[in-house]
C-alpha cells in the first residue's frame, strides 16, 4: 500500500487561517513542509481518508489524482474531515460523458467524464450530513456513488480490501468518530484520527492487528493538560509506547503523526526534529510512504 498525505493540518490550518502569532508568522515565512492544508489521505489510487474543502486543490497543485477514487472513509463529520458538498460536483447528466466538447458548452453539469462507483463509509452522523445535500433518493441521478453504514468492531469487506472501524474518543458524543484499520495485499495501516484516546473494548479490538504503518493525530503538541478528545505529545508517546511495547508496529513501521495545529504544534522544521528523537515521523503535505 502507498499512503499520500494531501493534508496534515488541524481545522484552522497551518498557518491558522486568521492568526499571525509565532508559529503562524514563522510557517507563513519559510513555507514548504510548515504550510498544512486540513487533514487527508488517500491510499493507493483509490481509497481516500476524509474530504474536506482542500485536497482537492493540495491534488491539482501536487499532480495527484483523485478521480479513480472508489473508497472514501469520512472519520467524522467535522468540517475539516467531511464536506459533502465536494459529492454534489460528481453529478453527471445521462450520457454527457459522450459530448463533444462543442455539444458540453450550453449543459451546465459539473462533470463530463465517465468515474468509477465511489462507497462513501461513514457512521450515521457522516450519513446525516450527506443525506443533507445528497437525499438517498436523488443518489442513483448522475453521482456514482452510494453510501455504507460504518459500525465500530463490524469489519466491512471489498475486494482485496478490509476495513474494521474503531469508535475513537473524540467530539460531542461517545460514537461521534471513527478511526479505520485498513488491510490490503497482506499489509495494515491504522489512519488515527481525529481521537484522544480509547475504551478498553477499542483498544482489544486494536490489540487483534499488527500494523505496518500507524499515523495518528498529535493536534496538541506541547500541551500540557489532557486535551481531551484529541492527542497532546505526551499522549502520542504514550499510543506509540503502547504499539512498540505490545508488538504491535511490525519492525521497520512507521509511527506517523497529522491532524497539527499551530497553537500547539511547533512548526514542522521544528517539530520533525524534536519527535524525530523519539521515533516517531512527523507527515508533511504531499508525503507519500509506501507500505511493502
Ligand atoms: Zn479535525
Ligand atoms: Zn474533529
Amino acid at each position: 500500500m502507498r499512503l499520500t498525505f494531501l493534508g496534515t493540518g488541524a481545522g484552522e490550518g497551518y498557518p491558522g487561517r486568521w492568526c499571525d502569532c509565532h508559529h503562524c508568522r514563522y510557517a507563513r515565512q519559510h513555507g514548504g513542509k510548515n504550510i498544512r492544508m486540513n487533514s487527508c489521505a488517500m491510499i493507493d489510487d483509490d481509497l481516500l481518508l476524509d474530504l474536506n474543502g482542500e485536497c482537492f486543490a493540495t491534488a491539482a497543485w501536487k499532480s495527484i489524482d483523485l478521480l479513480q477514487a472508489r473508497y472514501l472513509l469520512v472519520t467524522h463529520a467535522h468540517e475539516d474531515h467531511f464536506v459533502p458538498q465536494h459529492l454534489i460536483w460528481r453529478r453527471m447528466p445521462e450520457g454527457a460523458d459522450r459530448l463533444t466538447p462543442d455539444a458540453m458548452r450550453p449543459i451546465a453539469a459539473p462533470r463530463f467524464t465517465p468515474l468509477p462507483h465511489l462507497t462513501v463509509i461513514g457512521n450515521h452522523y457522516v450519513e446525516a450530513a450527506l443525506r443533507a445535500r445528497i437525499p438517498a433518493d436523488q443518489e442513483a441521478d448522475g453521482y456514482a456513488m452510494s453510501f455504507q453504514t460504518a459500525q465500530a468492531g463490524v469489519p466491512l469487506e471489498y475486494p482485496g480490501l478490509r476495513i474494521m472501524p474503531v469508535q475513537s474518543r473524540h467530539g460531542s458524543s461517545d460514537d461521534f468518530a471513527l478511526n479505520y484499520i485498513i488491510e490490503r495485499g497482506g499489509k495494515t495501516i491504522l489512519y488515527a484520527l481525529d481521537t484522544g484516546g480509547y475504551t478498553d473494548a477499542m483498544i482489544d479490538i486494536l490489540r487483534r492487528f499488527r500494523y505496518d504503518l500507524i499515523v495518528m493525530e498529535g493536534t496538541r503538541g506541547d500541551v500540557d493538560a489532557d486535551p481531551g478528545g484529541h492527542m497532546n505529545m505526551k499522549k502520542n508517546l504514550a499510543m506509540a509506547k503502547f504499539f512498540r511495547s505490545e508488538h504491535l508496529l511490525v519492525p521497520g513501521g512507521r509511527f506517523i503523526l497529522s491532524h497539527l495545529s499551530p497553537h500547539w504544534t511547533p512548526p514542522h522544521d521544528k517539530y520533525e526534529p524534536m519527535m524525530r528523537e523519539h521515533q516517531i515521523d512527523v507527515a508533511y503535505d504531499g508525503l507519500q510512504i509506501t507500505v511493502n
